[in-house]
Protein backbone atom coordinates (compact mmCIF):
# COMPACT_ATOMS: atom_id res chain seq x y z
CA UNK A 1 0.00 0.00 0.00
CA UNK A 2 1.60 3.17 -1.16
CA UNK A 3 5.18 1.73 -1.21
CA UNK A 4 6.79 4.29 -3.43
CA UNK A 5 5.43 7.41 -0.92
CA UNK A 6 6.29 5.54 1.97
CA UNK A 7 10.08 5.12 0.68
CA UNK A 8 10.45 8.64 -0.46
CA UNK A 9 9.42 9.73 2.65
CA UNK A 10 11.58 7.27 4.35
CA UNK A 11 14.43 8.88 2.29
CA UNK A 12 13.31 12.70 2.76
CA UNK A 13 13.83 11.94 6.64
CA UNK A 14 16.92 9.98 6.59
CA UNK A 15 18.40 12.68 5.01
CA UNK A 16 17.22 15.16 7.44
CA UNK A 17 18.20 13.38 10.12
CA UNK A 18 21.50 13.30 9.25
CA UNK A 19 21.66 17.43 9.68
CA UNK A 20 20.94 17.00 13.34
CA UNK A 21 20.26 20.93 14.07
CA UNK A 22 18.00 22.00 11.46
CA UNK A 23 18.04 25.18 9.36
CA UNK A 24 15.39 26.96 7.24
CA UNK A 25 17.27 26.06 3.91
CA UNK A 26 16.76 21.93 5.61
CA UNK A 27 13.20 22.80 5.57
CA UNK A 28 12.65 24.16 2.01
CA UNK A 29 14.81 20.73 0.40
CA UNK A 30 12.46 18.31 2.54
CA UNK A 31 9.31 19.76 1.67
CA UNK A 32 10.60 20.12 -1.80
CA UNK A 33 11.14 16.03 -1.96
CA UNK A 34 7.98 15.47 0.24
CA UNK A 35 6.11 17.39 -2.79
CA UNK A 36 7.67 15.55 -5.84
CA UNK A 37 7.11 12.57 -4.07
CA UNK A 38 3.27 13.39 -3.54
CA UNK A 39 3.20 14.24 -7.12
CA UNK A 40 4.41 11.16 -8.17
CA UNK A 41 2.56 9.13 -6.50
CA UNK A 42 -0.53 11.09 -8.40
CA UNK A 43 -1.63 13.33 -5.38
CA UNK A 44 -4.07 16.46 -6.80
CA UNK A 45 -1.22 19.57 -7.44
CA UNK A 46 -3.09 21.96 -5.44
CA UNK A 47 -3.10 19.59 -2.43
CA UNK A 48 0.61 18.62 -3.03
CA UNK A 49 0.81 22.06 -3.20
CA UNK A 50 -1.56 23.01 0.11
CA UNK A 51 0.04 20.30 2.06
CA UNK A 52 3.48 21.34 1.68
CA UNK A 53 2.85 25.17 2.09
CA UNK A 54 1.11 24.03 5.70
CA UNK A 55 4.52 21.94 6.37
CA UNK A 56 6.73 24.44 5.72
CA UNK A 57 4.76 26.77 7.83
CA UNK A 58 4.48 24.90 11.30
CA UNK A 59 7.92 24.14 10.42
CA UNK A 60 9.45 27.57 9.95
CA UNK A 61 7.32 28.41 13.29
CA UNK A 62 8.35 25.70 15.22
CA UNK A 63 12.31 25.66 13.80
CA UNK A 64 13.94 27.05 17.68
CA UNK A 65 11.51 24.76 19.92
CA UNK A 66 12.06 21.96 17.25
CA UNK A 67 15.86 22.58 17.48
CA UNK A 68 15.91 22.87 21.15
CA UNK A 69 15.18 18.85 21.30
CA UNK A 70 17.37 16.19 21.54
CA UNK A 71 16.56 14.56 17.87
CA UNK A 72 15.17 18.14 16.08
CA UNK A 73 13.81 15.55 13.14
CA UNK A 74 11.71 14.05 15.16
CA UNK A 75 9.67 17.40 15.66
CA UNK A 76 9.11 17.45 11.81
CA UNK A 77 8.59 14.24 11.11
CA UNK A 78 5.86 14.77 13.67
CA UNK A 79 4.12 17.65 11.88
CA UNK A 80 4.31 16.03 8.63
CA UNK A 81 2.74 13.20 10.25
CA UNK A 82 -0.18 15.89 11.72
CA UNK A 83 -0.53 17.16 8.36
CA UNK A 84 -0.82 13.66 6.88
CA UNK A 85 -3.93 12.73 9.79
CA UNK A 86 -5.49 16.14 8.20
CA UNK A 87 -5.61 16.01 4.76
CA UNK A 88 -6.77 11.74 5.42
CA UNK A 89 -9.68 13.31 6.83
CA UNK A 90 -8.65 13.98 10.95
CA UNK A 91 -10.66 11.11 12.29
CA UNK A 92 -12.66 7.82 11.41
CA UNK A 93 -16.17 8.53 10.92
CA UNK A 94 -18.73 5.78 11.96
CA UNK A 95 -21.70 4.92 9.94
CA UNK A 96 -25.36 7.18 11.08
CA UNK A 97 -27.72 4.97 12.11
CA UNK A 98 -31.38 5.73 11.67
CA UNK A 99 -33.59 7.20 13.98
CA UNK A 100 -35.77 4.97 13.20
CA UNK A 101 -35.15 1.55 11.39
CA UNK A 102 -33.51 0.01 8.81
CA UNK A 103 -30.60 2.59 8.26
CA UNK A 104 -30.25 2.82 4.73
CA UNK A 105 -27.47 2.89 2.92
CA UNK A 106 -26.56 3.34 -0.75
CA UNK A 107 -23.95 2.63 -2.91
CA UNK A 108 -22.36 4.74 -5.69
CA UNK A 109 -19.67 4.87 -8.21
CA UNK A 110 -18.36 3.88 -11.35
CA UNK A 111 -18.91 0.86 -12.70
CA UNK A 112 -15.82 -1.90 -11.84
CA UNK A 113 -15.14 0.82 -8.28
CA UNK A 114 -15.96 -2.86 -6.46
CA UNK A 115 -19.61 -1.73 -5.68
CA UNK A 116 -21.10 -5.19 -5.47
CA UNK A 117 -17.72 -6.95 -3.76
CA UNK A 118 -18.42 -4.22 -1.36
CA UNK A 119 -22.07 -4.48 -0.50
CA UNK A 120 -20.84 -7.77 0.49
CA UNK A 121 -17.91 -6.94 2.42
CA UNK A 122 -20.28 -4.24 4.14
CA UNK A 123 -23.24 -6.73 4.92
CA UNK A 124 -20.25 -8.93 6.38
CA UNK A 125 -19.14 -6.26 8.72
CA UNK A 126 -22.67 -5.28 10.15
CA UNK A 127 -23.86 -8.48 10.45
CA UNK A 128 -20.50 -9.21 12.50
CA UNK A 129 -21.32 -6.54 14.82
CA UNK A 130 -24.89 -7.93 15.59
CA UNK A 131 -26.74 -6.49 12.60
CA UNK A 132 -29.52 -7.67 10.53
CA UNK A 133 -28.48 -6.59 7.08
CA UNK A 134 -30.40 -6.90 3.67
CA UNK A 135 -28.87 -6.32 0.40
CA UNK A 136 -31.24 -4.83 -2.31
CA UNK A 137 -29.52 -5.79 -6.62
CA UNK A 138 -30.54 -2.10 -7.90
CA UNK A 139 -27.73 -2.80 -10.10
CA UNK A 140 -29.90 -3.95 -13.20
CA UNK A 141 -27.63 -2.43 -15.65
CA UNK A 142 -23.92 -4.33 -15.45
CA UNK A 143 -23.73 -8.05 -16.83
CA UNK A 144 -24.27 -10.57 -13.98
CA UNK A 145 -24.38 -7.69 -11.60
CA UNK A 146 -27.50 -9.41 -9.70
CA UNK A 147 -26.27 -12.84 -10.12
CA UNK A 148 -22.94 -11.55 -8.10
CA UNK A 149 -24.67 -9.95 -5.61
CA UNK A 150 -26.58 -13.15 -4.68
CA UNK A 151 -23.57 -14.97 -4.80
CA UNK A 152 -22.01 -12.38 -2.31
CA UNK A 153 -24.94 -12.45 -0.21
CA UNK A 154 -25.02 -16.17 0.23
CA UNK A 155 -21.16 -16.25 0.76
CA UNK A 156 -21.34 -14.05 3.65
CA UNK A 157 -24.77 -15.53 4.96
CA UNK A 158 -26.87 -12.20 4.26
CA UNK A 159 -30.34 -12.35 1.93
CA UNK A 160 -30.66 -10.67 -1.04
CA UNK A 161 -34.03 -8.37 -2.33
CA UNK A 162 -33.39 -9.20 -6.16
CA UNK A 163 -37.00 -9.33 -7.91
CA UNK A 164 -35.41 -8.53 -10.92
CA UNK A 165 -33.17 -10.48 -13.35
CA UNK A 166 -30.91 -7.39 -14.28
CA UNK A 167 -28.59 -7.27 -17.30
CA UNK A 168 -31.16 -4.43 -18.72
CA UNK A 169 -34.25 -5.98 -17.35
CA UNK A 170 -36.45 -4.72 -14.92
CA UNK A 171 -36.94 -0.93 -13.22
CA UNK A 172 -33.91 0.21 -10.86
CA UNK A 173 -35.84 2.82 -8.95
CA UNK A 174 -38.87 0.17 -8.13
CA UNK A 175 -36.50 -2.33 -7.01
CA UNK A 176 -34.72 -0.17 -4.33
CA UNK A 177 -38.50 1.66 -3.31
CA UNK A 178 -39.56 -2.40 -2.30
CA UNK A 179 -36.08 -3.57 -0.67
CA UNK A 180 -36.87 -0.85 1.65
CA UNK A 181 -40.31 -1.74 2.14
CA UNK A 182 -39.07 -5.65 2.24
CA UNK A 183 -36.38 -4.60 5.36
CA UNK A 184 -39.03 -2.81 7.09
CA UNK A 185 -41.72 -5.37 6.69
CA UNK A 186 -38.54 -8.12 7.96
CA UNK A 187 -37.51 -6.06 10.79
CA UNK A 188 -33.57 -5.59 8.98
CA UNK A 189 -31.84 -3.02 10.51
CA UNK A 190 -29.55 -2.49 7.78
CA UNK A 191 -30.85 -2.05 3.84
CA UNK A 192 -27.53 -1.78 1.64
CA UNK A 193 -28.80 -0.84 -2.05
CA UNK A 194 -26.25 -1.11 -4.70
CA UNK A 195 -26.91 0.93 -7.61
CA UNK A 196 -25.28 0.27 -11.60
CA UNK A 197 -22.14 2.22 -12.39
CA UNK A 198 -21.17 3.45 -16.17
CA UNK A 199 -17.84 3.44 -17.50
CA UNK A 200 -17.75 6.85 -17.03
CA UNK A 201 -19.94 9.85 -15.76
CA UNK A 202 -22.82 10.41 -17.28
CA UNK A 203 -26.33 11.80 -17.39
CA UNK A 204 -28.69 8.92 -17.73
CA UNK A 205 -26.34 7.52 -14.51
CA UNK A 206 -26.75 10.17 -12.41
CA UNK A 207 -30.25 10.69 -13.26
CA UNK A 208 -31.13 6.96 -11.84
CA UNK A 209 -29.01 7.22 -8.71
CA UNK A 210 -31.15 10.62 -8.13
CA UNK A 211 -34.00 8.92 -8.35
CA UNK A 212 -33.41 5.91 -6.27
CA UNK A 213 -32.03 8.46 -3.50
CA UNK A 214 -35.27 10.15 -3.55
CA UNK A 215 -37.43 7.01 -3.09
CA UNK A 216 -35.42 5.18 -0.44
CA UNK A 217 -34.41 8.32 1.68
CA UNK A 218 -30.60 6.64 2.39
CA UNK A 219 -28.89 7.65 5.69
CA UNK A 220 -25.71 7.23 3.79
CA UNK A 221 -24.57 7.29 0.74
CA UNK A 222 -21.20 6.38 0.13
CA UNK A 223 -19.16 7.12 -3.06
CA UNK A 224 -17.26 3.70 -4.25
CA UNK A 225 -13.61 4.41 -5.35
CA UNK A 226 -10.79 2.17 -6.88
CA UNK A 227 -7.90 3.79 -5.07
CA UNK A 228 -6.01 2.50 -8.53
CA UNK A 229 -7.04 5.15 -10.24
CA UNK A 230 -5.33 7.82 -8.63
CA UNK A 231 -6.38 11.86 -8.75
CA UNK A 232 -8.53 10.94 -11.61
CA UNK A 233 -10.88 9.32 -8.87
CA UNK A 234 -10.90 13.28 -7.83
CA UNK A 235 -12.81 13.92 -10.93
CA UNK A 236 -15.48 11.55 -10.73
CA UNK A 237 -15.71 12.29 -7.01
CA UNK A 238 -16.88 16.02 -7.80
CA UNK A 239 -19.43 14.83 -10.47
CA UNK A 240 -21.15 12.43 -8.39
CA UNK A 241 -21.09 15.18 -5.70
CA UNK A 242 -22.75 17.66 -8.02
CA UNK A 243 -25.02 14.62 -9.44
CA UNK A 244 -26.32 13.16 -6.72
CA UNK A 245 -24.52 13.93 -4.21
CA UNK A 246 -22.81 11.50 -1.39
CA UNK A 247 -21.99 11.67 2.39
CA UNK A 248 -18.73 9.74 2.56
CA UNK A 249 -16.25 7.89 0.78
CA UNK A 250 -15.07 4.13 0.28
CA UNK A 251 -11.53 3.48 -1.14
CA UNK A 252 -11.58 -0.42 -2.48
CA UNK A 253 -8.55 -2.45 -4.08
CA UNK A 254 -5.81 -0.42 -1.27
CA UNK A 255 -4.03 -3.88 -1.71
CA UNK A 256 -3.18 -3.34 -5.47
CA UNK A 257 -0.12 -0.90 -6.07
CA UNK A 258 -2.33 2.05 -5.62
CA UNK A 259 0.60 5.06 -5.60
CA UNK A 260 -1.96 7.00 -2.68
CA UNK A 261 -3.18 10.04 -5.26
CA UNK A 262 -6.85 9.33 -4.58
CA UNK A 263 -6.39 8.64 -0.36
CA UNK A 264 -4.04 11.54 0.24
CA UNK A 265 -6.45 13.78 -2.34
CA UNK A 266 -10.33 13.14 -2.14
CA UNK A 267 -11.12 14.52 1.82
CA UNK A 268 -10.03 17.89 1.06
CA UNK A 269 -11.24 17.86 -2.67
CA UNK A 270 -14.66 16.82 -1.77
CA UNK A 271 -15.04 17.94 1.78
CA UNK A 272 -16.21 14.57 2.73
CA UNK A 273 -14.31 11.92 4.83
CA UNK A 274 -13.33 8.59 3.80
CA UNK A 275 -15.17 6.24 5.88
CA UNK A 276 -14.12 2.72 4.49
CA UNK A 277 -11.11 0.72 3.30
CA UNK A 278 -11.52 -2.25 1.40
CA UNK A 279 -7.66 -4.54 0.70
CA UNK A 280 -9.05 -7.35 -1.01
CA UNK A 281 -11.63 -9.48 -2.50
CA UNK A 282 -12.83 -11.54 0.42
CA UNK A 283 -15.50 -10.34 2.77
CA UNK A 284 -13.39 -9.97 5.62
CA UNK A 285 -10.88 -7.66 3.73
CA UNK A 286 -12.41 -4.52 4.82
CA UNK A 287 -12.44 -1.44 8.06
CA UNK A 288 -13.13 1.44 9.09
CA UNK A 289 -10.91 3.86 7.46
CA UNK A 290 -8.27 5.28 10.28
CA UNK A 291 -6.56 8.51 8.78
CA UNK A 292 -3.78 8.17 11.91
CA UNK A 293 -3.29 4.23 11.23
CA UNK A 294 -3.25 5.75 7.21
CA UNK A 295 -0.57 8.25 8.09
CA UNK A 296 1.23 6.32 10.41
CA UNK A 297 1.88 3.39 7.39
CA UNK A 298 2.49 5.44 4.85
CA UNK A 299 5.46 7.35 7.03
CA UNK A 300 7.11 3.95 7.27
CA UNK A 301 5.57 3.14 11.39
CA UNK A 302 3.34 0.19 10.31
CA UNK A 303 0.25 -0.43 11.77
CA UNK A 304 0.20 -1.80 14.95
CA UNK A 305 -3.19 -1.15 15.76
CA UNK A 306 -5.17 -2.52 13.41
CA UNK A 307 -2.69 -5.67 13.87
CA UNK A 308 -3.73 -6.37 17.27
CA UNK A 309 -7.44 -5.67 16.60
CA UNK A 310 -6.98 -8.32 14.28
CA UNK A 311 -4.80 -10.96 16.50
CA UNK A 312 -7.69 -10.03 19.77
CA UNK A 313 -10.72 -10.74 17.09
CA UNK A 314 -8.83 -14.33 15.93
CA UNK A 315 -7.31 -15.90 19.29
CA UNK A 316 -10.53 -16.83 21.18
CA UNK A 317 -9.74 -15.65 24.83
CA UNK A 318 -11.30 -19.34 26.23
CA UNK A 319 -8.79 -21.19 24.26
CA UNK A 320 -5.62 -18.81 25.29
CA UNK A 321 -6.56 -19.05 28.66
CA UNK A 322 -6.19 -22.22 28.84
CA UNK A 323 -3.17 -22.37 26.58
CA UNK A 324 -1.81 -20.16 29.42
CA UNK A 325 -3.23 -22.15 31.99
CA UNK A 326 -1.40 -25.40 30.94
CA UNK A 327 1.91 -23.67 30.50
CA UNK A 328 1.66 -22.63 33.69
CA UNK A 329 1.40 -25.98 35.13
CA UNK A 330 3.72 -27.91 33.11
CA UNK A 331 1.63 -29.60 31.02
CA UNK A 332 3.07 -30.58 27.64
CA UNK A 333 2.89 -28.15 24.72
CA UNK A 334 1.17 -30.57 22.17
CA UNK A 335 0.06 -30.69 18.47
CA UNK A 336 -3.74 -30.15 19.26
CA UNK A 337 -2.50 -27.06 20.87
CA UNK A 338 -0.25 -26.01 17.73
CA UNK A 339 -3.26 -26.34 15.76
CA UNK A 340 -5.80 -24.73 17.52
CA UNK A 341 -2.63 -21.31 17.46
CA UNK A 342 -2.10 -22.25 13.60
CA UNK A 343 -5.65 -21.82 12.94
CA UNK A 344 -6.01 -18.65 14.84
CA UNK A 345 -3.22 -17.27 12.24
CA UNK A 346 -4.90 -18.31 9.30
CA UNK A 347 -8.19 -16.65 10.84
CA UNK A 348 -6.70 -13.38 11.01
CA UNK A 349 -5.80 -13.34 7.29
CA UNK A 350 -2.67 -13.05 4.76
CA UNK A 351 0.74 -13.28 6.39
CA UNK A 352 2.68 -11.22 4.54
CA UNK A 353 -0.47 -8.49 4.94
CA UNK A 354 0.07 -8.88 8.75
CA UNK A 355 3.72 -8.61 9.10
CA UNK A 356 3.30 -5.76 6.04
CA UNK A 357 1.59 -4.07 9.61
CA UNK A 358 4.47 -4.16 11.54
CA UNK A 359 6.55 -0.88 11.73
CA UNK A 360 9.84 -0.84 9.00
CA UNK A 361 8.28 -3.70 7.21
CA UNK A 362 7.20 -2.03 3.99
CA UNK A 363 10.70 -0.74 2.54
CA UNK A 364 13.92 -2.28 1.06
CA UNK A 365 15.06 -5.86 1.94
CA UNK A 366 12.31 -6.59 4.17
CA UNK A 367 9.43 -5.64 1.38
CA UNK A 368 11.22 -8.39 -0.79
CA UNK A 369 11.22 -11.07 2.13
CA UNK A 370 7.40 -10.19 2.64
CA UNK A 371 6.44 -10.78 -1.09
CA UNK A 372 8.23 -13.79 -1.23
CA UNK A 373 6.61 -15.21 1.94
CA UNK A 374 5.39 -18.54 0.85
CA UNK A 375 1.50 -18.36 2.05
CA UNK A 376 0.52 -21.87 1.41
CA UNK A 377 3.01 -23.31 4.17
CA UNK A 378 0.20 -22.47 6.76
CA UNK A 379 -2.46 -24.79 4.68
CA UNK A 380 0.52 -27.63 4.37
CA UNK A 381 1.22 -27.44 8.00
CA UNK A 382 -1.93 -27.26 8.72
CA UNK A 383 -3.00 -30.36 6.39
CA UNK A 384 -0.25 -32.66 8.28
CA UNK A 385 -1.18 -31.95 11.82
CA UNK A 386 -5.16 -32.78 10.65
CA UNK A 387 -3.78 -35.87 8.85
CA UNK A 388 -2.42 -37.30 12.03
CA UNK A 389 -4.52 -39.19 14.71
CA UNK A 390 -5.71 -37.93 17.72
CA UNK A 391 -2.94 -39.64 19.62
CA UNK A 392 -0.43 -38.91 17.54
CA UNK A 393 -1.42 -35.26 18.13
CA UNK A 394 -0.95 -35.43 21.86
CA UNK A 395 1.83 -37.42 21.32
CA UNK A 396 4.70 -37.10 18.83
CA UNK A 397 6.53 -40.44 20.29
CA UNK A 398 4.44 -42.45 19.07
CA UNK A 399 5.15 -41.49 15.10
CA UNK A 400 7.06 -43.94 13.87
CA UNK A 401 7.84 -44.80 9.51
CA UNK A 402 4.68 -46.02 9.07
CA UNK A 403 2.87 -43.84 10.63
CA UNK A 404 4.83 -41.00 9.01
CA UNK A 405 4.09 -42.47 5.91
CA UNK A 406 0.78 -42.57 5.99
CA UNK A 407 0.47 -38.69 7.19
CA UNK A 408 2.86 -37.95 4.23
CA UNK A 409 -0.29 -39.93 1.85
CA UNK A 410 -3.00 -38.36 3.44
CA UNK A 411 -2.02 -35.09 3.67
CA UNK A 412 -0.63 -34.69 -0.06
CA UNK A 413 2.77 -33.86 1.26
CA UNK A 414 6.25 -35.92 0.88
CA UNK A 415 7.45 -37.97 4.08
CA UNK A 416 10.68 -35.16 4.77
CA UNK A 417 8.20 -32.61 4.94
CA UNK A 418 6.73 -34.36 7.84
CA UNK A 419 9.81 -35.28 9.31
CA UNK A 420 10.76 -31.74 9.51
CA UNK A 421 7.42 -30.55 11.20
CA UNK A 422 7.97 -33.12 13.56
CA UNK A 423 11.64 -32.03 14.22
CA UNK A 424 10.92 -28.59 14.65
CA UNK A 425 7.81 -29.03 16.97
CA UNK A 426 9.69 -31.28 19.27
CA UNK A 427 12.70 -28.81 19.00
CA UNK A 428 10.24 -26.25 19.98
CA UNK A 429 8.68 -28.53 22.43
CA UNK A 430 11.91 -28.82 24.44
CA UNK A 431 12.20 -25.25 24.38
CA UNK A 432 9.01 -24.56 25.88
CA UNK A 433 9.90 -27.01 28.49
CA UNK A 434 13.12 -25.26 29.65
CA UNK A 435 11.00 -22.25 29.89
CA UNK A 436 8.26 -23.95 32.22
CA UNK A 437 11.13 -24.47 34.05
CA UNK A 438 12.08 -21.12 34.54
CA UNK A 439 14.99 -20.92 31.82
CA UNK A 440 13.74 -18.01 29.96
CA UNK A 441 13.80 -18.62 26.20
CA UNK A 442 16.80 -19.60 25.00
CA UNK A 443 18.20 -18.03 22.04
CA UNK A 444 18.08 -19.77 18.37
CA UNK A 445 14.39 -21.23 19.11
CA UNK A 446 13.67 -22.77 16.13
CA UNK A 447 11.05 -21.04 13.91
CA UNK A 448 8.04 -23.74 13.88
CA UNK A 449 7.12 -24.60 10.13
CA UNK A 450 4.39 -22.23 9.13
CA UNK A 451 4.61 -19.95 12.32
CA UNK A 452 7.28 -16.85 12.95
CA UNK A 453 10.20 -17.57 14.94
CA UNK A 454 9.77 -17.20 18.92
CA UNK A 455 10.71 -13.81 20.17
CA UNK A 456 13.68 -14.49 23.19
CA UNK A 457 11.96 -14.04 26.35
CA UNK A 458 13.19 -14.29 30.30
CA UNK A 459 10.97 -15.08 33.06
CA UNK A 460 13.41 -13.73 35.51
CA UNK A 461 15.34 -10.74 34.66
CA UNK A 462 13.33 -7.47 33.55
CA UNK A 463 14.08 -6.25 30.44
CA UNK A 464 16.76 -4.02 29.54
CA UNK A 465 16.44 -0.15 29.01
CA UNK A 466 16.47 0.33 25.69
CA UNK A 467 18.59 2.87 24.15
CA UNK A 468 16.55 5.56 22.03
CA UNK A 469 16.39 4.45 18.32
CA UNK A 470 18.12 7.79 16.19
CA UNK A 471 15.13 7.09 13.71
CA UNK A 472 12.49 9.64 14.48
CA UNK A 473 9.81 6.81 13.16
CA UNK A 474 11.08 4.07 15.39
CA UNK A 475 11.25 6.15 17.81
CA UNK A 476 8.18 7.41 18.01
CA UNK A 477 7.09 3.87 18.37
CA UNK A 478 8.97 3.36 20.69
CA UNK A 479 7.47 5.96 22.69
P1 LIG B 1 -18.80 -2.85 -9.38
O1 LIG B 1 -18.95 -2.81 -10.87
O2 LIG B 1 -18.57 -1.49 -8.82
O3 LIG B 1 -19.94 -3.55 -8.70
O4 LIG B 1 -17.46 -3.67 -9.09
P2 LIG B 1 -17.21 -5.14 -8.52
O5 LIG B 1 -17.66 -5.24 -7.11
O6 LIG B 1 -17.73 -6.13 -9.48
O7 LIG B 1 -15.61 -5.15 -8.51
C1 LIG B 1 -14.85 -5.11 -9.71
C2 LIG B 1 -13.63 -6.02 -9.55
O8 LIG B 1 -12.77 -5.54 -8.55
C3 LIG B 1 -14.02 -7.43 -9.11
O9 LIG B 1 -13.20 -8.34 -9.82
C4 LIG B 1 -13.69 -7.46 -7.63
O10 LIG B 1 -13.37 -8.75 -7.18
C5 LIG B 1 -12.50 -6.53 -7.57
N1 LIG B 1 -12.36 -5.87 -6.27
C6 LIG B 1 -13.29 -5.15 -5.59
N2 LIG B 1 -12.77 -4.66 -4.43
C7 LIG B 1 -11.48 -5.07 -4.37
C8 LIG B 1 -10.39 -4.86 -3.42
O11 LIG B 1 -10.51 -4.19 -2.39
N3 LIG B 1 -9.22 -5.45 -3.74
C9 LIG B 1 -9.04 -6.17 -4.88
N4 LIG B 1 -7.82 -6.69 -5.10
N5 LIG B 1 -10.01 -6.37 -5.78
C10 LIG B 1 -11.22 -5.84 -5.54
Amino acid sequence: MFDSLTSKFGSAFSSLRSRGRIKASDIDEIVLEIKAALIDSDVALEVAEKFTQDIKARSLESLESVNKSINPSQGIFEIVNQELIGILGGSARRIRIAKKSPTVIMLTGLQGAGKTSLAGKLAFYLKSQGNTPVLVASDLQRPNAVTQLQQVGQAVGVPVFAPEPGNGVGDPVAVAKAGKKFAEDKFHNFVIVDTAGRLGVDAELMEQASKIRDVVNPDEILFVVDAMVGQDAVKTAQAFLTGVGFDAVVLTKLDGDARGGAALSIVSQTGKPIMFAATGEKPGDFDLFYPERMASRILGMGDVATLAEQAKAAFDPEVSKKLEEKFASGDEFTLVDFLGQLQAIKKMGSMSKMLGMLPGMNSGAMKKQLENFDESELVRTEAIVQSMTPQERSDVKVLNGSRRARIAKGSGRSVPEVNNLVDRFVGAQKMMKQMQKGGGMPAGMPAMPGMPAMPKMNKTQPPKKKSRSGNPAKRAQES
